[in-house]
C-alpha cells in the first residue's frame, strides 16, 4: 500500500452526501483535494438522473464540482453500444437520464425488436408493463445492458431497492445474463483510471458500497477505501467476504490520505 494516494475515484451518493445533506466535512474535503492538485473523478452508479442534474444538486449542497467531473454508467452504455454497432435501443431509464443517452436511437414501443434494452434505476416507475416490455424485447434477441446492478441504496427514509433486483428479474425470466456497464464492471474502472491518466498502483476508490465500489476497485487492481457513511453496514463486511484496503469514518479523512498539508491529520 503506498504511503499516500495520488489520484482518486470518489463515489457520490453515500460518500459526498446522503439525501440532500452533504456528509459533514465533505465540502471541505473536496476543496482540499482540488487545492492539493490531486486528480479525481466522481465515479457514480446513479442512473436516476443525468450528470447535469447530479452536478446541480452537488452545487446546491455547497460542492465546487461540475458535470465534467462525473463519470456515469450512461456514458459507458453509449460507448458500449457504439463498440457493438447497436443502432436501436429500448430505454428503461428515468426520462431525465435520456439526455445522457441522446446519442442512441431510442425505440419507444414496448416489446419491439431492438439491439439492446438499457436498464437503469426507474425507482417507483418500475411497473409490470415496463418490465414485461423489456422481457419481450429480450426474447426477440435484444441484449440486456444494465447501467448498474446495485442491490439497494439509502434514502433519507431508509434503504430502498436499486436497479439490481429488476435486472435479476429479467435475467431470471430470460435465462440471459446482463452486461453491466457501471461499477463494479472492470471496464468501468479501467475507463475511469485511463481518464485520470494515473498509475493504477496509486489510485484509490472511495465508496460506501462494498460490492460495487470496493469489490470493483480491488478487481480492477486499485485500492478500495470503504467509508462508514451512506449505506455502510458493519455486517456487510462479513457477509460479502470483501476486505477493503482501508476503512475510514468518512470522506473528510481523505485529504490526509493524499498527504495534503493543512488537512485534519497532517
Ligand atoms: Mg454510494
Amino acid at each position: 500500500m503506498p504511503a499516500r494516494w495520488d489520484a482518486l475515484l470518489l463515489d457520490i451518493d453515500g460518500v459526498l452526501h446522503v439525501g440532500d445533506e452533504a456528509v459533514p466535512g465533505a465540502v471541505d474535503a473536496i476543496e482540499q483535494i482540488k487545492r492539493g492538485g490531486v486528480p479525481f473523478r466522481l465515479a457514480t452508479n446513479t442512473t436516476s438522473r443525468p450528470r447535469s442534474a447530479i452536478a446541480d444538486r452537488l452545487q446546491r449542497m455547497g460542492f465546487d464540482l461540475d458535470a465534467d467531473d462525473i463519470l456515469s454508467p450512461a456514458s459507458m452504455a453509449v460507448r458500449l453500444c457504439k463498440e457493438r454497432g447497436y443502432d436501436r435501443v429500448a430505454l428503461v431509464v428515468p426520462h431525465a437520464l435520456r439526455e445522457d443517452l441522446s446519442e442512441l436511437e431510442a425505440v419507444e414501443s414496448r416489446g419491439s425488436a431492438v439491439d439492446a434494452v438499457i436498464l437503469g434505476d426507474l425507482g417507483r416507475g418500475f411497473t409490470w408493463d415496463i418490465l414485461n416490455g423489456a422481457f419481450r424485447s429480450l426474447l426477440r434477441g435484444a441484449d440486456l445492458i444494465a447501467l448498474q446492478r446495485n442491490r439497494y441504496w439509502r434514502r433519507p427514509e431508509g434503504l430502498v431497492l436499486d436497479a439490481g433486483p429488476f435486472v435479476a428479474a429479467l435475467e431470471y425470466a430470460t435465462d440471459q445474463g446482463a452486461t453491466v456497464v457501471g461499477k463494479p464492471s472492470p471496464a468501468y474502472f479501467h475507463a475511469a483510471i485511463d481518464d485520470l491518466e494515473a498509475n493504477p498502483a496509486t489510485v484509490a476508490m472511495i465508496g460506501d458500497d462494498l460490492e460495487a465500489d470496493i469489490g470493483g476497485a480491488l478487481d480492477a487492481g486499485i485500492a478500495g477505501i470503504q467509508v462508514r457513511t451512506g449505506k455502510f453496514r458493519p455486517d456487510a463486511l462479513d457477509e460479502a467476504g470483501i476486505q477493503p484496503t482501508m476503512l475510514i469514518d468518512s470522506v473528510a479523512d481523505v485529504p490526509a490520505l493524499c498527504g495534503i498539508a493543512g488537512s485534519a491529520f497532517t
